[in-house]
């Protein structure tokens, strides 16, 4: 039976809004495929054998539990980075999505990140906090979830996770939402964003189990039904809105 690990970083401090749920959406949609998911929570300070490792999430937290994770961080550096560099899969939200960067500088502290993405984050008082919608490249469907940030991030170089077209996104100006590097989604969106979004659940599987059992692996469909239904009532809610960028959405039933 085909089977993947995921490690759960630091659950004790960064799991807001419900990031968890990624995990169980994980878990439910191979074993709806005959396949098991072991899930390992690694609490802040515990060490971790990425080698062992096929999905990793890092959750969302607040300015205070990232300042707490950085601590940690020096100990993972180096094995992490070999990991997403050997095509580990990652999912990083928010709060994670920013450590993942070289600082979060708030008002107050320099938090140091992972540095394994050429990124920044700068704190600015207004909280960037909305329902979004965006669409990536990677799929046709769009992307849905709930933003709640007071970091802006600035992502260079490197390729966003989609186009913005209800919602804020990385700067809430840049038009843009989230990185994707290698296998790793880092995005802004909470929610739990897998739930929401099954398409972006079964990329990240498919990459994960491709790396581990062969370029020909394919994941069979599931009935997904009722989750599109979820994922186009968010879309058509908010196409008309006024912050939506109107050139290329498409309403989806
Ligand atoms: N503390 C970070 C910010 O406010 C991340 C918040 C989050 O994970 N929701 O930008």
């Amino acid at each position: 039976m085909k089977k993947l690990t995921i490690g759960h970083l630091y659950p004790d401090l960064l799991n807001l809004y419900g990031d968890r749920g990624n995990i169980q959406c994980f878990r439910k949609r191979l074993e709806w495929r005959g396949m098991e998911a072991e899930v390992i929570p690694f609490l802040s300070g515990e060490k971790i054998d990425f080698t062992k490792l096929d999905i990793v999430l890092l959750g969302g937290g607040s300015d205070r539990e990232q300042e707490l994770v950085c601590g940690f961080l020096k100990e993972i550096r180096d094995d992490f980075r070999e990991y997403v560099e050997n095509d580990g899969v990652v999912l990083a939200v928010c709060g994670g999505y920013q450590l993942l960067g070289k600082y979060y500088k708030t008002d107050k502290k320099m938090i140091e990140g992972l540095g394994i993405l050429d990124i920044t984050t700068e704190w600015e008082p207004e909280r960037l906090i909305r329902n979004i919608v965006l669409q990536s490249p990677l799929f046709e469907r769009p992307v849905v979830g709930f933003e709640n940030h007071g970091g802006r991030t600035y992502i260079g170089d490197h390729t966003p996770f989609g186009k913005v077209f209800y919602g804020l996104g990385n700067t809430g100006k840049s038009g843009y939402e989230g990185v994707v590097y290698k296998n790793v989604i880092a995005t802004y969106l909470h929610g739990p964003l897998l739930p929401k979004n099954p398409h972006v659940c079964d990329h990240l599987l498919k990459r994960a189990l491709q790396r581990k059992y062969g370029a020909d692996v394919e994941l069979e469909p599931l009935p997904d039904e009722l989750e599109h239904k979820a994922n186009s009532y968010i879309v058509n809610r908010y196409s008309d809105r006024k912050y939506i960028l109107k050139e290329t959405i498409k309403r989806h039933t």
